[in-house]
């Protein structure tokens, strides 16, 4: 079968949930046995998101291959189980320089290079290029932003010419809102008419129709809305708020969506997609009743977008081991060792959140001085876990100075200290130690019998690292350093093994933990924090 690719477009607002709808699509095929890959094209000019403030567009998301990606393609991996490269996002930034480059070399021997086709043709190029490796059947594009948006044009222009192309082997979803007016008990769908409307007059006929709502749309109304837009009634789906994001396919199955987009494309759906592992993980979140509370100390917890990743993995770990998860965000520049006790004593674990900058760090030492001295189930990640060397260093091994050089370049207890490859470089973007290193962990170590392996490979996001120079007095004072990479002996993996459960991790564990195979990690600290919990209660 030739490679097929699903387009799906927003319109009437942002944050609709694209990348959950594309997700759910993906997993519906996949379980159908077909092999399914998403991509996403966002309109900004970044080259990547990994510059981006997280108050701009949430948590940058990490590829295996080392690419900062937007956080949808982590939506995609949880949901699809399959990883994702550089080749599943891009942006108007990545397509405007590869155009730029080729003019330098001369490759456009001597036209005029313009938006058409020049940009559009880039587009196109990128958009086949994992259709082309032939390791997919479906490829789904979502395009980022919200149809009618100027940045948006040159992509809609490339979906127009792709779908005029391919014929049958291309198919547009458009996903829009329908807002219930209060005051009037009301639905609208004039909105969506609009917003078909800005797409036909583009050239793009959608097939395929999802409207947002929080209330139930009527038959009667989704066949106007048909009506209206020219598209078949039966391929008009709503997709009302669900409890969780993971219940999002089921819903879009019941409404055949997985079977019209197959029989739009030219393919018999046989069967029923597979989805019994999927069920067994709602039915556990639905079945439990027990709560566990985790704390989660950082600096950007006004926004619940910059940590998506660790929120999820704690979310899957939790409904593995039976448990509803509470999720507490503790701003870290809250916490005083006066005000300490207050904000954690509830809590049955505490993850302290990776981050960049000085601002917030006294708020983690204070915090994981009291957890350690608690000894709560703590767990640090990326910054969390270079505070968590920090702390250790200043009030056990008594090195009062004890800093980063991130934080104080002068320290002269510089326990975390810049990459020695690191030193050189000026440039910002794409150039931290990124993507998946191989990791091994010291045999009888509580995080090797967590992964129950002693070779792993995890996620790397960071410019600093914990100084090798320091390692034996570590050692000496019990918190030990278990885990390394195997080329660079770079520290990767530190644990206080006296402690309940106190591991910090240089990599980010978050980035490689889906629905079917959570992080032996998130799962062996909620597992920690559950019976820490059961003490504390007693
Ligand atoms: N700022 C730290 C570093 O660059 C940690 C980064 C992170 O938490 N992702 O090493």
């Amino acid at each position: 079968m030739d490679t097929k690719y699903i387009f799906v477009t927003g319109g009437v607002v942002s944050s609709l949930g694209k990348g959950i709808i594309s997700s759910s699509l993906a997993r519906l095929l996949l379980s159908r046995g077909y092999r399914v890959t998403i991509q996403k094209f966002d309109p900004y000019i970044n080259i990547d998101p990994g510059t981006l403030n997280p108050y701009e567009h949430g948590e940058c998301y990490v590829t295996v291959d080392g690419h900062e990606a937007d956080l949808d393609l982590g939506h995609y991996e949880r949901f699809t189980n399959t990883e994702t490269t550089r080749a599943n996002n891009v942006t108007t930034g990545r397509i405007y320089q590869a155009v730029i480059d080729k003019e330098r070399h001369g490759d456009y021997l001597g036209k005029t290079v313009q938006i058409v086709p020049h940009i559009t043709d880039e587009i196109k190029r990128n958009v086949k290029i994992l259709g082309n490796t032939g390791n997919f059947d479906f490829v789904i594009t979502e395009i980022g932003g919200t149809v009618g948006d100027i940045e948006s044009t040159p992509f809609l222009e490339a979906v127009r010419q792709l779908r005029w192309e391919l014929g049958k082997d291309a198919l547009c979803v458009h996903l829009t809102y329908v807002p219930y007016l209060r005051a009037a008990k009301e639905l609208k769908t004039k909105p969506t008419q609009h917003s078909v409307k800005l797409l036909q007059q583009v050239g793009i006929q959608p097939d395929v129709l999802v409207l947002r709502t929080e209330k139930d749309i009527p038959v009667g109304m989704r066949r106007k809305v048909a009506q209206f837009c020219n598209v078949a009634p039966e391929a008009v789906i709503q997709s009302i708020d669900v409890p969780t994001i993971y219940r999002v396919p089921l819903k879009m199955h019941e409404q055949h969506l997985d079977e019209i987009v197959l029989e739009k494309m030219g393919v018999k759906p046989v069967g029923e997609p597979d989805l019994n592992a999927w069920n067994r993980f709602l039915d556990k979140i639905e079945s439990a009743e027990e709560v566990l509370t985790i704390g989660l100390v950082g600096k950007y917890v006004e926004l619940q977008d910059a940590y998506k990743s660790i929120n999820e993995s704690l979310f899957q770990a939790a409904t593995y081991c039976d448990r509803k998860l509470n999720l507490v965000y503790v701003h870290s520049e809250k916490l005083t060792d006066e005000t300490v006790g207050d904000y954690l004593k509830d809590m049955d674990g505490v993850v302290i959140a990776p981050g960049f900058g000085q601002r917030g760090t006294d708020g983690k030492f204070v915090a994981l001085k009291w957890c350690r001295e608690n000894d709560v189930p703590t767990f640090g990640i990326c910054l969390g876990m270079q505070c968590m060397v920090i702390e250790y260093a200043r009030n056990v091994l008594g090195l009062k100075d004890a800093n980063s050089t991130e934080i104080d370049t002068q320290t002269k207890n510089n326990v975390i200290d810049l990459m020695e490859e690191q030193k050189s470089i000026s440039n910002m973007g794409g150039t931290m130690r990124l993507g998946a290193y191989d990791c091994t962990l010291r045999e009888g170590s509580k995080v090797a019998k967590a992964y129950g392996a002693t070779q792993v490979r995890e996620r790397h996001r960071h410019r600093f690292e914990f100084n090798d120079d320091f390692r034996e007095r570590f050692e000496k004072g019990g918190m030990q350093c278990v885990g390394e990479n195997p080329k660079t002996h770079l520290v990767e993996v530190v644990e206080v093994p006296e402690k309940r459960w106190y591991i910090g991790t240089q990599y980010h564990p978050e980035y490689q933990s889906t629905v079917l195979h959570p992080n032996p990690l998130f799962v062996d600290f909620v597992k920690a924090a559950i019976e820490y919990g059961k003490d504390r209660k007693k």
